[in-house]
């Protein structure tokens, strides 16, 4: 998969600078059942990413989300304009694949 997002534009994103277009919404909406990165995305997903679509903090959101997030597998649901599998991606991408509980590998 290539990622079309600039990975330093991705964590060097600036605090929030608007309303996030999902307040009030049901969180539940960006919990969908994850689809795997080689298939297409499900109606659910299409769903939370609409609302994605139009908020004005994408980039901050998503920032976020990676850095909050120490190992890919924590990363679930719909965030920052991205499906859980591509944000999962992504994080290995910017990452690398972390070892989980702090354990050397
Ligand atoms: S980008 Fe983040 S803050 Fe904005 S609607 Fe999506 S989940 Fe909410």
């Amino acid at each position: 998969m290539t990622l079309t997002r600039n990975a330093k534009q991705v964590v060097a994103a600036a605090g929030p600078a608007g309303v996030p277009a999902c307040q009030g919404v049901d969180p539940e909406l960006f919990f969908p059942e994850a689809s795997e990165l080689r298939n297409g995305l499900s109606a659910a997903e299409l769903a939370a990413l609409a609302v994605c679509a139009g908020c004005p903090v994408v980039a901050w959101c998503l920032s976020r989300d990676l850095a909050e997030c120490t190992v890919a597998s924590r990363v679930r649901g719909v965030r920052g304009g991205l499906r859980q599998a591509e944000r999962r991606a992504l994080h290995v991408e910017l990452f690398g694949r972390r070892p989980k509980n702090g354990a050397t590998a």
